[in-house]
């Protein structure tokens, strides 16, 4: 994509216009001549500078309300393939709207900067709403190669279709596409000839793997660095020298909002990249290419990074490519995981053989997750399990439940702590017959006892260990 151009209309997006600079190193800044600023291209004519950044293909992000955008621009929009992305922010940039090039990366580009603004990207393409990525718009390495079915495909979807993906990429398999093998919808990734038997089936999407341009490295620009940092469960005592250190280091922080809170005694000047739960690949993809710019960067999880969290998700974006991140030195610091927090708030419940499971089901299918807790539990292992409940899915933490009376006695000792390390920690020592969900949220981990575990008063003090004879 071409550098993106930022233009500002009024005095008050200035300061939003630079924040959104600093995050796309190759962009250009234009302000009208009466305020712009060393740092600012002086323009004379709004319109006329616009019009001619469209019909140069730049991608454009103007802050200004969006209707000034749709005026300036709506004598030339005609072809909707062709056109550049057309963004409009709000000077204060809390809200940047995608208006035009949803398939050359508007939504994308929207993203990014509501991260850098910290704001909201306020993406209206349904397709993309519902799977999580545009089959439109594919990453650098995959081409579309018969875009012409593309709509008809997409509203297949959108109406209930299932799809099939044929060959492997970590962009279709992170997506909330509804896949299944008996699905009448067919993704096929191909190579060359292969690809013109089926280009011609209306139900079938043709993908083209695509070499990689090596990104530029500017010669003498200090090497960047990315860091995956586990900050524990909570609170400040809990987490490492190690990661302290590469948090008051950085330049830029990533993270799930929450976890951003948790770190705000170490930040001063970096800067913030609060994101969604969900968006673990586009967080990494956009992280690593801030660490290839030069920066020091890191992405925080809660925990450790490697339990349920991020260091997976950047590994994923690293092998797609490899030599493409040859100038990005890459590090993992590792955090106490929830399992080991809770457990230590009751005694020592995982002294032996122990199973962590995760009850969420957004990357992998119910039944695995069913098939894992039910042989944990004929193994007579402790379980931690983690992501017990989510909006989404309300009625699994019951079905797990079930399970659990199912396979285990109703003395059971269940340990539900929910925040641990933070303010509001609760912990619930209980048996299995008392276990209810009322006390279960997505931010509790549950401690299932082996049969062998046990538990005592000390003083008013309850405690449970697990033996270690048998
Ligand atoms: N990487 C994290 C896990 C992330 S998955 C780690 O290693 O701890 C999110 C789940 O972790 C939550 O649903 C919850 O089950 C658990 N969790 C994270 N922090 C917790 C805390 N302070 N207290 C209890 N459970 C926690």
């Amino acid at each position: 994509m071409k550098p993106l151009q930022i233009v500002v209309l009024s005095k008050t997006g200035l300061a939003t216009a630079t924040l959104v600079a600093d995050f796309f190193p190759d962009a250009k800044l234009f302000a009208a001549e009466q305020i712009a600023s060393e740092k600012f291209i002086p323009y004379k004519n709004f319109s006329e500078l616009i019009k001619r950044l469209y019909k140069e293909n730049f991608p454009i992000v103007a802050l200004c309300a969006s209707g000034i955008l749709i005026r300036v621009l709506a004598p030339l929009m005609s072809d909707k393939f062709a056109e550049p992305p057309v963004l409009a922010l709000s000077p204060a940039g809390d809200v940047c709207v995608p208006l035009l090039g949803a398939n050359s990366g508007a939504n994308d580009l929207a993203r990014k900067i509501a991260e850098a603004t910290s704001g909201i990207a306020a993406i209206t393409t349904s397709g993309e709403l519902h799977f999580g990525i545009n089959l439109l718009n594919p990453p650098e390495d995959l081409k579309l190669i018969n875009k012409e079915n593309a709509k008809s495909f997409i509203s297949k979807l959108l109406n209930g279709a299932t799809v099939k993906l044929h060959g492997q990429h970590s962009w279709f398999s992170s997506s909330f596409l509804p896949f299944s093998e008996d699905a009448s919808l067919h993704i096929r990734i191909v190579n060359g000839s292969a690809a013109s038997d089926c280009a011609f089936d209306l139900d079938t999407l043709l993908y083209q793997p695509q070499p990689i341009k090596n990104v530029s490295f500017e010669k003498g620009k200090e090497k960047g660095r990315l860091s995956i940092v586990g900050i524990g469960p909570g609170d400040q005592a809990h987490l490492t020298l190690a990661a302290r250190t590469k948090l008051i280091e950085a330049d830029e922080i990533y993270g799930y909002h929450y976890y951003l809170e948790l770190v705000k005694p170490y930040v001063s000047k970096q800067r913030l990249f609060p994101t969604d739960n969900r968006q673990e690949i586009a967080r990494a993809e956009t992280a690593l290419h801030s660490a290839l710019n030069g920066h020091r960067v890191v992405i925080v999880s809660s925990g450790d990074p490697g339990v349920f969290a991020m260091a997976a998700a950047v590994l994923e974006v690293l092998e797609q490519a490899p030599e493409r991140w040859n100038n990005v030195e890459l590090d993992i610091e590792p955090g106490i995981t929830a399992a080991l927090a809770a457990a230590a708030r009751v005694g020592a419940p995982i002294a032996h053989d122990f199973a962590v499971i995760s009850l969420s089901d957004n990357l992998k299918p119910w039944s695995i997750i069913e098939e894992r807790l039910v042989s944990a539990l004929k193994a007579d292992l402790v379980l931690a399990l983690y992501n017990p409940l989510s909006k989404a899915r309300p009625d699994k933490i019951k079905r797990c439940i079930e399970l659990l009376r199912q396979h285990c006695e109703q003395q059971r000792i269940i340990i539900v702590a929910t925040d641990v390390f933070r303010e509001n920690e609760q912990v619930k020592i209980c048996h299995l017959q008392e276990l209810t969900c009322d006390f279960i949220t997505s931010r509790s981990t549950l401690i299932v006892g082996s049969s062998k575990t046990r538990s005592f008063n000390l003083g008013a003090r309850p405690l449970v260990y697990t033996p270690r004879h048998y």
